[in-house]
Protein backbone atom coordinates (compact mmCIF):
# COMPACT_ATOMS: atom_id res chain seq x y z
CA UNK A 1 0.00 0.00 0.00
CA UNK A 2 1.38 3.41 -1.13
CA UNK A 3 0.92 7.18 0.37
CA UNK A 4 -0.52 9.23 -2.41
CA UNK A 5 1.09 12.22 -1.30
CA UNK A 6 4.95 10.96 -0.76
CA UNK A 7 5.15 7.61 -2.90
CA UNK A 8 6.45 5.79 -0.06
CA UNK A 9 5.01 2.41 1.51
CA UNK A 10 2.31 2.68 4.32
CA UNK A 11 2.13 -1.28 4.70
CA UNK A 12 2.40 -4.15 3.26
CA UNK A 13 -0.94 -6.62 2.61
CA UNK A 14 -1.78 -10.13 1.87
CA UNK A 15 -4.10 -10.39 -0.95
CA UNK A 16 -6.26 -12.70 -0.45
CA UNK A 17 -6.94 -15.41 -3.58
CA UNK A 18 -10.28 -16.72 -4.75
CA UNK A 19 -10.11 -19.43 -2.10
CA UNK A 20 -10.14 -17.11 0.71
CA UNK A 21 -13.13 -15.83 -0.44
CA UNK A 22 -14.63 -19.24 -0.38
CA UNK A 23 -13.35 -19.57 3.13
CA UNK A 24 -14.30 -16.04 4.56
CA UNK A 25 -17.98 -16.93 3.28
CA UNK A 26 -18.46 -19.99 4.28
CA UNK A 27 -17.53 -18.02 7.72
CA UNK A 28 -20.34 -15.72 7.56
CA UNK A 29 -22.69 -18.59 6.55
CA UNK A 30 -21.49 -20.37 9.89
CA UNK A 31 -22.10 -17.18 12.05
CA UNK A 32 -25.35 -16.40 10.26
CA UNK A 33 -28.30 -18.72 12.40
CA UNK A 34 -26.61 -17.30 15.75
CA UNK A 35 -26.17 -13.39 15.12
CA UNK A 36 -29.80 -12.96 12.93
CA UNK A 37 -31.11 -14.98 15.88
CA UNK A 38 -29.50 -12.36 18.50
CA UNK A 39 -32.48 -10.43 20.01
CA UNK A 40 -32.38 -6.96 18.92
CA UNK A 41 -31.15 -5.64 21.92
CA UNK A 42 -28.13 -8.05 22.20
CA UNK A 43 -27.32 -6.44 18.62
CA UNK A 44 -27.76 -3.62 19.25
CA UNK A 45 -25.44 -3.53 22.73
CA UNK A 46 -22.23 -4.48 20.39
CA UNK A 47 -22.94 -2.35 17.62
CA UNK A 48 -22.83 0.78 20.31
CA UNK A 49 -19.80 -0.74 22.33
CA UNK A 50 -18.78 -0.38 18.26
CA UNK A 51 -19.35 3.20 18.06
CA UNK A 52 -17.73 4.28 21.00
CA UNK A 53 -14.11 1.81 20.51
CA UNK A 54 -14.23 3.92 16.96
CA UNK A 55 -14.63 7.36 18.91
CA UNK A 56 -12.35 6.21 21.17
CA UNK A 57 -9.54 5.20 18.01
CA UNK A 58 -10.50 8.16 16.00
CA UNK A 59 -6.55 9.45 15.55
CA UNK A 60 -5.81 5.87 14.42
CA UNK A 61 -8.62 6.32 11.90
CA UNK A 62 -7.75 9.54 10.97
CA UNK A 63 -3.72 8.45 10.40
CA UNK A 64 -4.86 5.55 8.52
CA UNK A 65 -7.31 7.22 6.43
CA UNK A 66 -4.89 9.96 5.58
CA UNK A 67 -1.78 7.88 4.46
CA UNK A 68 -4.10 5.39 2.23
CA UNK A 69 -6.12 8.14 0.54
CA UNK A 70 -4.38 11.38 0.88
CA UNK A 71 -7.34 12.99 1.88
CA UNK A 72 -6.67 16.37 3.79
CA UNK A 73 -6.62 15.38 7.36
CA UNK A 74 -8.94 18.68 8.31
CA UNK A 75 -11.90 16.55 6.16
CA UNK A 76 -10.72 13.19 7.74
CA UNK A 77 -11.25 14.63 11.53
CA UNK A 78 -14.06 16.44 10.82
CA UNK A 79 -16.28 14.16 8.08
CA UNK A 80 -14.98 10.80 7.30
CA UNK A 81 -14.13 9.79 11.09
CA UNK A 82 -17.04 11.27 13.16
CA UNK A 83 -19.50 11.03 10.43
CA UNK A 84 -18.44 6.74 10.53
CA UNK A 85 -19.04 7.03 13.97
CA UNK A 86 -22.36 8.54 14.10
CA UNK A 87 -23.42 6.30 11.64
CA UNK A 88 -22.51 3.24 13.56
CA UNK A 89 -24.15 5.30 16.60
CA UNK A 90 -27.47 5.27 14.26
CA UNK A 91 -27.31 1.97 13.50
CA UNK A 92 -26.98 0.06 17.14
CA UNK A 93 -30.24 2.59 17.29
CA UNK A 94 -31.81 0.83 14.57
CA UNK A 95 -31.02 -2.37 14.88
CA UNK A 96 -34.03 -2.23 17.52
CA UNK A 97 -36.67 -0.67 15.46
CA UNK A 98 -37.14 -4.51 12.97
CA UNK A 99 -41.20 -3.44 12.80
CA UNK A 100 -43.89 -4.85 10.67
CA UNK A 101 -46.39 -2.16 9.78
CA UNK A 102 -49.64 -4.07 11.52
CA UNK A 103 -51.09 -7.37 12.47
CA UNK A 104 -54.68 -8.13 11.43
CA UNK A 105 -57.60 -10.30 10.16
CA UNK A 106 -57.33 -9.12 6.38
CA UNK A 107 -59.24 -12.04 5.42
CA UNK A 108 -61.70 -12.63 8.21
CA UNK A 109 -60.52 -16.48 9.13
CA UNK A 110 -56.57 -15.43 9.63
CA UNK A 111 -54.70 -13.14 11.51
CA UNK A 112 -51.23 -11.84 9.17
CA UNK A 113 -48.27 -10.21 9.94
CA UNK A 114 -45.05 -9.38 9.41
CA UNK A 115 -42.11 -10.28 10.12
CA UNK A 116 -38.30 -8.88 8.96
CA UNK A 117 -35.66 -11.27 8.72
CA UNK A 118 -31.97 -10.81 7.99
CA UNK A 119 -31.58 -11.32 4.11
CA UNK A 120 -28.58 -13.41 5.08
CA UNK A 121 -24.80 -13.24 4.20
CA UNK A 122 -24.07 -9.95 2.10
CA UNK A 123 -20.90 -10.04 0.04
CA UNK A 124 -19.86 -5.91 0.47
CA UNK A 125 -17.43 -3.98 -2.34
CA UNK A 126 -16.06 -0.79 -1.65
CA UNK A 127 -14.42 2.10 -3.17
CA UNK A 128 -10.57 3.98 -2.04
CA UNK A 129 -12.21 7.35 -2.09
CA UNK A 130 -13.98 7.28 1.62
CA UNK A 131 -13.18 3.67 2.64
CA UNK A 132 -14.27 3.77 6.47
CA UNK A 133 -17.46 6.11 5.59
CA UNK A 134 -18.18 3.30 2.67
CA UNK A 135 -17.43 0.39 4.79
CA UNK A 136 -19.47 1.27 7.49
CA UNK A 137 -22.54 2.64 5.21
CA UNK A 138 -22.62 -0.68 4.01
CA UNK A 139 -21.73 -3.08 6.94
CA UNK A 140 -23.51 -1.40 9.82
CA UNK A 141 -26.66 -2.06 8.45
CA UNK A 142 -26.12 -5.26 7.68
CA UNK A 143 -24.96 -6.07 10.95
CA UNK A 144 -28.37 -4.52 12.60
CA UNK A 145 -30.58 -6.56 10.26
CA UNK A 146 -29.23 -9.57 11.56
CA UNK A 147 -27.01 -10.62 8.61
CA UNK A 148 -22.86 -11.58 8.44
CA UNK A 149 -20.64 -9.93 6.06
CA UNK A 150 -17.59 -10.45 3.65
CA UNK A 151 -16.37 -7.17 2.52
CA UNK A 152 -13.90 -6.43 0.00
CA UNK A 153 -12.30 -3.18 0.48
CA UNK A 154 -11.03 -1.32 -2.70
CA UNK A 155 -7.05 -2.64 -2.92
CA UNK A 156 -5.31 0.76 -2.30
CA UNK A 157 -7.17 1.41 0.86
CA UNK A 158 -7.83 -1.79 2.77
CA UNK A 159 -6.36 -0.13 6.17
CA UNK A 160 -9.90 1.35 7.90
CA UNK A 161 -11.95 -1.27 6.72
CA UNK A 162 -9.56 -3.79 8.52
CA UNK A 163 -9.47 -1.63 11.82
CA UNK A 164 -13.08 -1.76 11.28
CA UNK A 165 -13.13 -5.22 11.51
CA UNK A 166 -10.99 -5.57 14.75
CA UNK A 167 -12.73 -2.95 16.79
CA UNK A 168 -16.13 -4.91 16.03
CA UNK A 169 -13.95 -8.40 17.26
CA UNK A 170 -13.08 -6.12 20.40
CA UNK A 171 -16.81 -4.83 21.00
CA UNK A 172 -18.14 -8.61 20.95
CA UNK A 173 -19.07 -9.05 17.58
CA UNK A 174 -19.14 -13.04 17.11
CA UNK A 175 -16.41 -14.66 15.51
CA UNK A 176 -17.42 -15.14 11.49
CA UNK A 177 -20.10 -12.43 11.70
CA UNK A 178 -17.56 -9.70 9.85
CA UNK A 179 -15.22 -10.69 7.58
CA UNK A 180 -12.41 -8.53 5.28
CA UNK A 181 -11.07 -10.29 1.89
CA UNK A 182 -8.08 -7.90 0.66
CA UNK A 183 -7.28 -8.26 -2.90
CA UNK A 184 -7.96 -6.72 -6.35
CA UNK A 185 -11.12 -6.24 -7.65
CA UNK A 186 -10.90 -8.43 -11.03
CA UNK A 187 -10.11 -11.57 -8.99
CA UNK A 188 -10.86 -11.44 -5.62
CA UNK A 189 -14.09 -8.93 -5.95
CA UNK A 190 -14.99 -11.21 -9.11
CA UNK A 191 -15.01 -13.74 -6.78
CA UNK A 192 -16.71 -12.75 -4.17
CA UNK A 193 -19.42 -10.49 -6.81
CA UNK A 194 -20.41 -14.23 -8.26
CA UNK A 195 -20.09 -16.38 -5.42
CA UNK A 196 -22.96 -18.65 -5.09
CA UNK A 197 -22.87 -19.14 -1.25
CA UNK A 198 -24.20 -15.43 -0.04
CA UNK A 199 -27.61 -14.03 -0.64
CA UNK A 200 -27.05 -10.31 -1.90
CA UNK A 201 -24.59 -8.37 -2.85
CA UNK A 202 -24.14 -4.46 -2.28
CA UNK A 203 -21.48 -2.34 -4.37
CA UNK A 204 -20.04 0.80 -4.64
CA UNK A 205 -17.83 1.89 -7.26
CA UNK A 206 -18.00 3.06 -10.47
CA UNK A 207 -20.56 2.71 -12.97
CA UNK A 208 -18.85 0.20 -15.41
CA UNK A 209 -17.99 -2.19 -12.39
CA UNK A 210 -21.52 -1.88 -10.60
CA UNK A 211 -22.64 -3.65 -14.10
CA UNK A 212 -20.55 -5.93 -14.16
CA UNK A 213 -21.44 -7.05 -10.26
CA UNK A 214 -24.97 -6.78 -11.21
CA UNK A 215 -24.53 -9.35 -14.12
CA UNK A 216 -22.02 -11.62 -12.20
CA UNK A 217 -24.73 -11.58 -8.90
CA UNK A 218 -27.56 -12.34 -11.35
CA UNK A 219 -26.15 -15.44 -12.71
CA UNK A 220 -27.07 -16.92 -8.88
CA UNK A 221 -30.88 -14.51 -8.64
CA UNK A 222 -28.70 -12.70 -5.87
CA UNK A 223 -30.14 -9.42 -4.66
CA UNK A 224 -27.86 -6.54 -5.47
CA UNK A 225 -27.89 -2.76 -4.34
CA UNK A 226 -25.72 -0.22 -6.02
CA UNK A 227 -24.21 2.98 -5.58
CA UNK A 228 -21.94 4.67 -8.61
CA UNK A 229 -21.02 7.35 -10.01
CA UNK A 230 -21.96 10.53 -10.66
CA UNK A 231 -21.54 13.99 -12.15
CA UNK A 232 -23.81 16.34 -9.99
CA UNK A 233 -25.25 19.84 -11.48
CA UNK A 234 -25.10 22.57 -9.62
CA UNK A 235 -27.59 25.07 -11.10
CA UNK A 236 -27.63 28.61 -9.83
CA UNK A 237 -30.85 30.81 -10.62
CA UNK A 238 -30.89 34.42 -11.45
CA UNK A 239 -31.99 35.57 -8.11
CA UNK A 240 -29.51 33.03 -5.65
CA UNK A 241 -26.80 34.56 -3.11
CA UNK A 242 -24.05 35.04 -5.77
CA UNK A 243 -20.97 35.00 -2.57
CA UNK A 244 -22.66 31.73 -1.36
CA UNK A 245 -23.37 29.88 -4.26
CA UNK A 246 -19.75 30.72 -5.25
CA UNK A 247 -18.59 29.30 -2.28
CA UNK A 248 -20.78 26.36 -2.28
CA UNK A 249 -19.62 25.73 -5.72
CA UNK A 250 -15.91 25.47 -4.89
CA UNK A 251 -16.24 23.56 -1.55
CA UNK A 252 -18.92 21.28 -3.05
CA UNK A 253 -16.16 20.65 -6.53
CA UNK A 254 -13.29 20.08 -3.94
CA UNK A 255 -14.22 18.12 -1.15
CA UNK A 256 -12.13 14.85 -1.21
CA UNK A 257 -9.69 16.28 -3.68
CA UNK A 258 -12.92 16.25 -6.41
CA UNK A 259 -12.98 12.21 -5.80
CA UNK A 260 -16.71 12.51 -4.04
CA UNK A 261 -19.73 10.92 -6.18
CA UNK A 262 -22.01 13.92 -5.18
CA UNK A 263 -19.33 16.58 -5.79
CA UNK A 264 -20.40 19.70 -7.94
CA UNK A 265 -19.17 18.87 -11.20
CA UNK A 266 -21.48 20.91 -13.75
CA UNK A 267 -21.72 24.68 -12.71
CA UNK A 268 -24.98 25.29 -14.48
CA UNK A 269 -25.52 29.21 -14.55
CA UNK A 270 -28.29 31.72 -15.47
CA UNK A 271 -26.83 33.96 -17.97
CA UNK A 272 -26.87 37.09 -15.99
CA UNK A 273 -24.69 35.77 -13.02
CA UNK A 274 -22.28 33.95 -15.24
CA UNK A 275 -19.48 35.80 -15.87
CA UNK A 276 -19.27 36.82 -11.54
CA UNK A 277 -19.43 33.45 -10.96
CA UNK A 278 -16.69 32.17 -13.18
CA UNK A 279 -14.71 35.38 -12.27
CA UNK A 280 -15.18 34.57 -8.11
CA UNK A 281 -14.56 30.65 -8.32
CA UNK A 282 -12.03 30.96 -10.54
CA UNK A 283 -9.77 33.15 -8.28
CA UNK A 284 -11.02 30.93 -4.87
CA UNK A 285 -9.54 27.92 -6.80
CA UNK A 286 -6.41 29.89 -7.82
CA UNK A 287 -5.90 30.30 -3.72
CA UNK A 288 -6.41 27.12 -2.27
CA UNK A 289 -3.68 25.62 -0.90
CA UNK A 290 -2.46 21.86 -2.22
CA UNK A 291 0.24 19.92 -0.72
CA UNK A 292 0.58 18.01 2.36
CA UNK A 293 -2.47 16.32 3.18
CA UNK A 294 -1.00 15.88 6.80
CA UNK A 295 -0.86 19.30 7.41
CA UNK A 296 -4.31 21.31 8.78
CA UNK A 297 -3.82 23.89 6.42
CA UNK A 298 -3.99 21.92 3.45
CA UNK A 299 -6.75 22.37 1.00
CA UNK A 300 -6.38 19.93 -1.50
CA UNK A 301 -4.05 16.39 -1.06
CA UNK A 302 -3.10 13.94 -4.15
CA UNK A 303 -5.19 12.37 -6.58
CA UNK A 304 -5.42 8.53 -5.51
CA UNK A 305 -2.35 7.29 -8.18
CA UNK A 306 -0.42 8.79 -11.01
CA UNK A 307 -2.46 6.92 -13.32
CA UNK A 308 -6.05 8.75 -12.08
CA UNK A 309 -4.49 11.98 -12.39
CA UNK A 310 -3.51 11.32 -16.40
CA UNK A 311 -6.86 10.58 -16.59
CA UNK A 312 -8.19 13.67 -15.18
CA UNK A 313 -5.18 15.75 -16.67
CA UNK A 314 -6.30 13.87 -20.55
CA UNK A 315 -9.51 14.99 -19.80
CA UNK A 316 -9.08 18.93 -19.22
CA UNK A 317 -6.39 18.85 -21.90
CA UNK A 318 -9.00 17.64 -24.50
CA UNK A 319 -11.40 19.94 -23.38
CA UNK A 320 -10.60 22.79 -25.72
CA UNK A 321 -10.91 21.00 -28.48
CA UNK A 322 -14.28 20.91 -27.49
CA UNK A 323 -14.95 24.02 -26.85
CA UNK A 324 -14.25 24.54 -23.17
CA UNK A 325 -12.44 27.37 -21.88
CA UNK A 326 -9.68 26.54 -18.77
CA UNK A 327 -10.20 29.62 -16.71
CA UNK A 328 -7.99 28.61 -13.60
CA UNK A 329 -6.01 24.98 -13.08
CA UNK A 330 -5.22 22.28 -15.60
CA UNK A 331 -1.76 22.31 -14.08
CA UNK A 332 -0.17 19.03 -12.46
CA UNK A 333 2.21 19.64 -9.65
CA UNK A 334 5.69 18.18 -9.53
CA UNK A 335 6.87 15.78 -6.74
CA UNK A 336 6.18 12.66 -5.91
CA UNK A 337 2.54 12.49 -4.91
CA UNK A 338 0.11 12.88 -7.64
CA UNK A 339 -1.01 16.89 -7.25
CA UNK A 340 -3.09 18.86 -9.57
CA UNK A 341 -4.63 22.25 -9.00
CA UNK A 342 -8.14 22.68 -9.39
CA UNK A 343 -9.60 23.68 -12.08
CA UNK A 344 -12.62 25.17 -13.80
CA UNK A 345 -13.34 25.38 -17.21
CA UNK A 346 -16.32 28.10 -18.30
CA UNK A 347 -18.18 27.70 -21.72
CA UNK A 348 -17.94 24.10 -22.37
CA UNK A 349 -19.99 22.51 -24.68
CA UNK A 350 -22.83 19.61 -23.78
CA UNK A 351 -21.92 17.21 -26.10
CA UNK A 352 -18.54 17.51 -24.39
CA UNK A 353 -16.36 14.65 -22.94
CA UNK A 354 -15.84 16.94 -19.36
CA UNK A 355 -19.50 18.03 -19.32
CA UNK A 356 -20.59 14.36 -19.42
CA UNK A 357 -18.21 11.49 -18.21
CA UNK A 358 -17.22 11.49 -14.55
CA UNK A 359 -13.95 12.81 -14.09
CA UNK A 360 -13.55 12.39 -9.97
CA UNK A 361 -10.89 15.19 -9.71
CA UNK A 362 -10.68 18.84 -8.53
CA UNK A 363 -12.55 19.94 -11.91
CA UNK A 364 -15.62 21.94 -12.29
CA UNK A 365 -17.12 22.83 -15.54
CA UNK A 366 -19.59 25.25 -16.38
CA UNK A 367 -22.24 26.13 -18.60
CA UNK A 368 -24.95 29.24 -18.68
CA UNK A 369 -28.61 28.96 -19.16
CA UNK A 370 -31.86 31.01 -20.81
CA UNK A 371 -34.71 30.27 -18.62
CA UNK A 372 -35.99 28.20 -15.64
CA UNK A 373 -37.23 25.35 -18.44
CA UNK A 374 -33.60 25.69 -19.81
CA UNK A 375 -32.50 25.13 -16.15
CA UNK A 376 -33.99 22.20 -15.32
CA UNK A 377 -32.98 20.52 -18.88
CA UNK A 378 -29.49 20.80 -18.86
CA UNK A 379 -29.53 19.21 -14.59
CA UNK A 380 -31.07 16.71 -16.51
CA UNK A 381 -29.42 16.17 -19.47
CA UNK A 382 -26.85 13.05 -18.09
CA UNK A 383 -27.21 9.73 -17.52
CA UNK A 384 -26.41 9.62 -14.32
CA UNK A 385 -28.76 10.81 -11.03
CA UNK A 386 -26.93 10.70 -7.83
CA UNK A 387 -27.02 14.38 -6.54
CA UNK A 388 -27.82 17.95 -7.25
CA UNK A 389 -28.25 21.41 -5.71
CA UNK A 390 -30.08 24.62 -6.60
CA UNK A 391 -29.25 28.16 -5.58
CA UNK A 392 -32.08 30.18 -5.31
CA UNK A 393 -34.00 32.70 -2.64
CA UNK A 394 -37.51 32.06 -4.93
CA UNK A 395 -39.69 29.08 -3.02
CA UNK A 396 -41.10 28.36 -5.88
CA UNK A 397 -38.04 28.06 -7.96
CA UNK A 398 -36.82 25.78 -5.12
CA UNK A 399 -39.56 23.45 -4.89
CA UNK A 400 -39.75 22.99 -8.70
CA UNK A 401 -36.41 21.99 -8.67
CA UNK A 402 -36.35 19.82 -5.82
CA UNK A 403 -39.18 17.84 -7.72
CA UNK A 404 -38.07 17.72 -11.27
CA UNK A 405 -34.03 17.47 -11.47
CA UNK A 406 -34.11 14.09 -10.98
CA UNK A 407 -31.22 12.98 -8.59
CA UNK A 408 -31.33 10.71 -5.42
CA UNK A 409 -30.54 13.58 -3.37
CA UNK A 410 -31.56 17.45 -3.92
CA UNK A 411 -30.00 20.14 -2.11
CA UNK A 412 -31.15 23.97 -1.93
CA UNK A 413 -28.57 26.55 -1.06
CA UNK A 414 -25.99 24.07 -0.37
CA UNK A 415 -24.09 21.29 -1.93
CA UNK A 416 -22.51 18.02 -0.37
CA UNK A 417 -24.02 17.91 3.45
CA UNK A 418 -25.44 14.12 4.48
CA UNK A 419 -26.85 13.02 7.69
CA UNK A 420 -27.07 9.47 9.08
CA UNK A 421 -30.80 9.59 9.23
CA UNK A 422 -31.42 10.59 5.55
CA UNK A 423 -30.60 8.33 2.80
CA UNK A 424 -28.25 8.28 0.20
CA UNK A 425 -28.57 6.41 -3.34
CA UNK A 426 -28.67 7.06 -7.10
CA UNK A 427 -31.00 7.05 -9.88
CA UNK A 428 -30.23 5.89 -13.67
CA UNK A 429 -26.38 4.79 -14.31
CA UNK A 430 -25.66 5.86 -10.43
CA UNK A 431 -27.67 2.82 -9.16
CA UNK A 432 -30.39 2.31 -7.29
CA UNK A 433 -30.76 1.33 -3.62
CA UNK A 434 -30.21 3.32 0.09
CA UNK A 435 -27.28 3.37 2.22
CA UNK A 436 -27.18 5.68 5.53
CA UNK A 437 -31.07 5.95 7.22
CA UNK A 438 -33.63 3.47 8.18
CA UNK A 439 -33.72 3.20 4.26
CA UNK A 440 -30.89 1.24 3.82
CA UNK A 441 -31.81 -1.19 7.08
CA UNK A 442 -34.57 -2.22 4.47
CA UNK A 443 -32.17 -3.11 1.96
CA UNK A 444 -31.20 -5.50 4.49
CA UNK A 445 -34.10 -7.54 5.35
CA UNK A 446 -36.36 -9.93 3.60
CA UNK A 447 -40.33 -9.68 4.00
CA UNK A 448 -42.02 -12.70 5.26
CA UNK A 449 -45.65 -12.78 5.87
CA UNK A 450 -47.37 -15.19 8.29
CA UNK A 451 -50.82 -15.97 7.84
CA UNK A 452 -52.29 -18.36 10.34
CA UNK A 453 -55.87 -19.79 10.39
CA UNK A 454 -58.22 -19.19 12.93
CA UNK A 455 -60.72 -20.79 12.67
CA UNK A 456 -59.75 -24.08 13.28
CA UNK A 457 -61.68 -25.89 10.68
CA UNK A 458 -60.98 -28.31 8.31
CA UNK A 459 -62.89 -27.60 6.13
CA UNK A 460 -62.50 -24.36 4.99
CA UNK A 461 -64.54 -22.09 3.32
CA UNK A 462 -61.93 -21.59 0.29
CA UNK A 463 -61.62 -25.11 -0.14
CA UNK A 464 -64.83 -25.11 -2.32
CA UNK A 465 -63.17 -23.30 -4.88
CA UNK A 466 -60.76 -26.17 -5.19
CA UNK A 467 -63.15 -29.00 -5.11
CA UNK A 468 -66.00 -30.24 -3.66
CA UNK A 469 -66.92 -32.90 -1.70
CA UNK A 470 -68.34 -36.11 -3.00
P1 LIG B 1 -14.14 0.88 -9.03
O1 LIG B 1 -15.44 0.56 -9.63
O2 LIG B 1 -12.93 0.86 -9.89
O3 LIG B 1 -13.81 -0.11 -7.81
C1 LIG B 1 -14.71 -0.28 -6.74
C2 LIG B 1 -14.44 -1.62 -6.10
O4 LIG B 1 -14.76 -2.66 -7.04
C3 LIG B 1 -13.01 -1.86 -5.67
O5 LIG B 1 -12.99 -2.55 -4.43
C4 LIG B 1 -12.46 -2.74 -6.78
O6 LIG B 1 -11.38 -3.56 -6.38
C5 LIG B 1 -13.68 -3.58 -7.10
N1 LIG B 1 -13.69 -4.21 -8.43
C6 LIG B 1 -13.03 -3.83 -9.55
N2 LIG B 1 -13.32 -4.68 -10.57
C7 LIG B 1 -14.18 -5.60 -10.08
C8 LIG B 1 -14.85 -6.73 -10.64
N3 LIG B 1 -14.69 -7.07 -11.92
N4 LIG B 1 -15.68 -7.43 -9.85
C9 LIG B 1 -15.88 -7.09 -8.56
N5 LIG B 1 -15.25 -6.04 -7.97
C10 LIG B 1 -14.42 -5.31 -8.72
O7 LIG B 1 -14.31 2.31 -8.32
P2 LIG B 1 -13.20 3.16 -7.58
O8 LIG B 1 -12.27 3.71 -8.61
O9 LIG B 1 -12.65 2.40 -6.44
O10 LIG B 1 -14.11 4.34 -6.96
C11 LIG B 1 -14.51 5.45 -7.66
C12 LIG B 1 -15.93 5.28 -8.18
O11 LIG B 1 -16.81 5.01 -7.09
C13 LIG B 1 -16.48 6.54 -8.82
O12 LIG B 1 -17.17 6.20 -9.99
C14 LIG B 1 -17.43 7.09 -7.76
O13 LIG B 1 -18.45 7.92 -8.28
C15 LIG B 1 -17.96 5.84 -7.17
N6 LIG B 1 -18.51 6.09 -5.84
C16 LIG B 1 -19.86 6.09 -5.69
C17 LIG B 1 -20.43 6.34 -4.44
C18 LIG B 1 -21.91 6.35 -4.24
O14 LIG B 1 -22.34 6.36 -3.09
N7 LIG B 1 -22.72 6.35 -5.29
C19 LIG B 1 -19.59 6.58 -3.34
C20 LIG B 1 -18.20 6.56 -3.53
C21 LIG B 1 -17.67 6.30 -4.78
Amino acid sequence: MINPATGETVADMALAQPGDVDAAVASARAALRDWAGATPAERSAVLAKLAKLADEATDVLIAEEVSQTGKPVRLAREFDVPGSVDNIDFFAGAARHLEGKASAEYSGDHTSSIRREAVGVVATITPWNYPLQMAVWKVLPALAAGCSVVIKPAELTPLTTLTLARLATEAGLPDGVFNVVTGAGGDVGAALAGHPGVDMVTFTGSTAVGRRVMLAAAEHGHRTQLELGGKAPFVVFDDADLDAAIQGAVAGALINTGQDCTAATRAIVARDLYDDFVAGVGEVFSKVAVGDPHDPETDLGPLITAAHRNKVAGMVERAPGEGGRVVTGGVAIDGPGSFYRPTLIADVAESSEVYREEIFGPVLVARSFTDDDDAIRQANDTQYGLAASAWTRDVYRAQRASREIHAGCVWINDHIPIISEMPHGGFGASGFGKDMSQYSLEEYLSIKHVMSDITGAADKDWHRTVFTKR
